[in-house]
């Protein structure tokens, strides 16, 4: 597997690739890889020829005072473990090369909608950073198809939208969440909890499960939110959002079937954010 900094030879690799007729999937990533990204990679695998994986810490899509500096830099692992699972080729630009112009004046790509509310709420500006580069990266590689984590359920609307939007011929694939034997979801940022709020986190998922079952079997929204809201703080968790939508996202009608149950809640310092899909009784 090749590692490759800059631009222009990127675009030279790509090309000969496109030239022989061959198939490109693209794996945006921010690095510090674990089973979720390398689900991301064999979905990619399965697709296509070429599969190019990207690791860029994006600082546009940081807030003031969140974990951009502390983010794990963890290159070698991650060229070691895409590498073992297939991947051709990683781009992993520094911010020079992305941003020259430096992040005030960088054009910006700003999706609407679909960015309101739940994370869009807590973390201003996150989105526009998110489609910004995702946007770009879709520019330089030019795949054919580009993997992202159901996990981030709102950032994959997010994409589906801004390819609809801009008419790009790309095809977005979901992939499941890749979650710990007891149930947490997998995420870079999990390496930041200590082992008491460690052993807390799959609260949030099984928060989620129970909520499930209960909706699934016809009880009232707003009380169970109320009860799955309770549980995580008795868990020692802080809840950002507690949610049920519609799958696109939209608002829950009487006409909803297939929704989806949204949270984000802190432990200590640390963001956990996890989704589950469900089907509502008629
Ligand atoms: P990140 O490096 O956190 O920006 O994530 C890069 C991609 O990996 C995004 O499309 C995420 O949704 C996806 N991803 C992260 N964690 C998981 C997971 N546990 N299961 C599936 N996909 C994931």
């Amino acid at each position: 597997m090749r590692t490759l900094r800059d631009i222009s030879a990127l675009r030279e690799t790509l090309n000969d690739a496109r030239r022989r007729g061959e198939r490109i999937a693209l794996v945006p990533t921010m690095g510090n890889l674990h089973d979720g990204h390398l689900a991301l990679v064999a979905a990619a695998r399965q697709r296509a020829e070429r599969v190019v994986a990207t690791i860029f810490v994006n600082p546009l899509q940081f807030g003031a005072g969140e974990d951009l500096d502390a983010y794990p830099r963890t290159l070698e692992e991650d060229q070691s473990r895409l590498e073992a699972a297939g991947c051709d080729l990683l781009f992993a630009p520094d911010t020079a090369a992305i941003y020259p112009r430096g992040l005030e004046a960088q054009t910006r790509i700003v999706v609407p909608e679909v960015t309101e509310g739940l994370c869009g709420a807590s973390r201003p500006g996150h989105f526009d950073g998110v489609s910004t580069v995702v946007g770009m990266l879709f520019n330089l590689v030019q795949p054919d198809l580009a993997c992202f984590g159901e996990k981030d359920y709102q950032q994959l609307a997010v994409i589906r939208r801004l390819v609809a939007d801009l008419h790009l011929p790309i095809e977005i694939v979901g992939v499941p969440i890749v979650r710990a034997a007891d149930g947490l979801a997998l995420s870079s940022r999990n390496g930041y909890l200590s082992p008491e709020q460690r052993a807390s986190a799959p609260r949030l998922y099984a928060t989620l499960c129970q909520l499930r079952d209960r909706l699934e079997s016809g009880a009232d929204t707003s009380t169970s939110l109320a009860h799955g809201w309770a549980d995580l703080q008795a868990a020692g968790l802080d809840p950002d959002y507690l949610e049920l939508r519609a799958s696109d996202l939209s608002p829950v009608t009487d006409a909803t079937r297939e929704a989806v149950l949204l949270a984000a809640a802190r432990l200590g310092a640390t963001r956990l954010i996890d989704n589950l899909t469900l089907t509502l009784p008629h």
